[in-house]
């Protein structure tokens, strides 16, 4: 047996599952996670002693690899200034600048722990400076784990295969199909709504692209029904481009949410927007919102030194070509394997399907099986890539051509093994 299988069974004793988040148990796929023991650059090493390939990238922040010094440094530095203070700091002033200076919506931000709560805030926030309670969510996006959004949700919510969750009260949450605009129009024109949430790209149900015009339509409709638009950019925000995709489609919503990347690998997000907006939030306006460690020194610290190297010119054309790289030497291998591989950027998903889905009811047509069987043969040719169909890979900015080779490689044996 081996040692992450021993840790699986100690683990489930203590704590529901066995892991602190359900994607992690990899129940939608054959065979037990990996424990892992550390992570270097681009790869994982698990306490078996195996190498992997990591195209998780812990769902999304790691986009310069793991451990990375200048980061390491940056944390290790912060630490011994003190942990936390509950106290404003100057770090905090010049990461929101940096921010601010980022992401075109954003006028102002502020801080918090995670993308849950930058998606909770963000929606309250509209929902007290429209007056109106309902909000539209778009099916298979995922806003994290509270009520509202837990409704027709992707990532974990749909691979337990759940409608929605027990126990959640989300009775103002209309809901229309990703890619949908007469669907989204026709609710907007029915029902006073305070805000549109979506993922401008969506990655919680696999990646799935915006159709042409999607977001300028989406906003157009949001401006004309004084419903605010909210681009939920944990997953894109820094990935996409500097500025997310809102910086790559040319479309500014109203309110962004940010996390995963901004955060550097430590818990952090922020949600930001028009000034205007923003001001309705405590302790200057009514809409109440707060958190001990929002602004935690040690994240701060990460995320700046993050969106520092970030900053480097040329750094989205290099990751723009390791993705097109690495999506160039699959296409022969995907194709025979009669299967599609959907990518903006460094997201992608392969499908188990002959065309990329559009939408979230087509990415539920995928040969879930035969993602299992793919998915254990990944593991085991070292490339370790997220544990369900709806989900996407994220690759890190130091992929070599011969990472990339090794890769595609290793995956084209994976798909051929996992054929019936
Ligand atoms: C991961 C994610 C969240 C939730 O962030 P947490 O930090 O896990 O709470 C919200 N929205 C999107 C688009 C995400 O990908």
């Amino acid at each position: 047996m081996s040692t992450s299988s021993e840790l699986l069974a100690q683990a489930r004793r203590v704590i529901p599952g066995g892991v602190n988040s359900p994607v992690r148990a990899f129940s939608a796929v054959e065979g037990d996670p990996p424990f892992i023991d550390r992570g270097e650059g681009v790869h994982l090493y698990d306490v078996d002693g195996n190498r992997y390939i990591d195209l998780v990238g812990s769902w999304g922040p790691l986009i310069l690899g793991h451990a990375h010094p200048f980061v390491v440094d940056a944390v290790r530095a912060a630490m011994a200034r003190g942990a936390s203070f509950g106290a404003p700091t100057e770090a905090e002033v010049r990461f929101a600048e940096d921010i601010v200076a980022a992401v075109p919506s954003v006028e102002q931000v502020r801080l918090v722990s995670s993308g849950t709560e930058a998606t909770m805030h963000a929606l309250r926030l509209a929902r007290g400076f429209t007056g109106r309670d309902a909000v539209l969510k778009l099916d298979g996006c995922y806003h994290g784990a509270h009520d509202t959004v837990l409704v027709s949700a992707g990532s974990g919510v749909a691979t337990y295969a759940r409608p929605g969750s027990p126990g959640i009260l989300a009775p103002a949450t209309l809901t229309a199909p990703f890619n949908d605009l007469d669907a989204a129009v026709a609710r907007l024109e029915a029902h006073p709504v305070a805000a549109v949430i979506l993922e401008p790209v969506a990655g919680n149900m696999g990646c799935v692209a915006p159709a042409p015009g999607y977001l300028e339509g989406l906003r157009e409709a949001c401006t004309a029904h004084g419903t605010l638009l909210i681009f939920d950019e944990v997953m894109t925000g820094f990935r996409l481009a500097l500025g997310g995709a809102q910086e790559r489609f040319g479309v500014t919503p109203d309110l962004t949410c940010l996390g995963k990347i901004v955060g550097g690998g430590l818990p952090l997000a922020a949600f930001g927007g028009r000034r205007e907006i923003m001001q309705r939030l405590s302790p200057v306006g009514p809409v109440y919102q707060a958190g001990t460690l929002s602004g935690n020194p040690l994240a701060v610290a990460a995320g700046r030194a993050t969106l520092q190297l970030l900053r480097e010119p040329g750094f989205y054309d290099h990751l723009e070509h390791i993705s097109e790289g690495l999506e160039a030497r699959l296409a022969g291998p995907v194709a025979r394997a009669g299967a599609s591989l959907s990518r903006v950027g460094s997201m992608m998903t392969l499908f188990f399907r002959a065309t990329p889905p559009r939408r979230f009811a087509e990415v539920k047509e995928c040969d879930f099986e035969r993602f299992a069987r793919f998915h254990r043969a990944c593991l085991e040719e070292g490339v370790y890539l997220p544990c369900s169909q709806y989900e996407a890979a994220f690759l890190p900015a130091l992929l070599t051509d011969e990472d990339l080779d090794q890769t595609a490689a290793a995956i084209a044996r994976a798909l051929a093994r996992s054929a019936a």
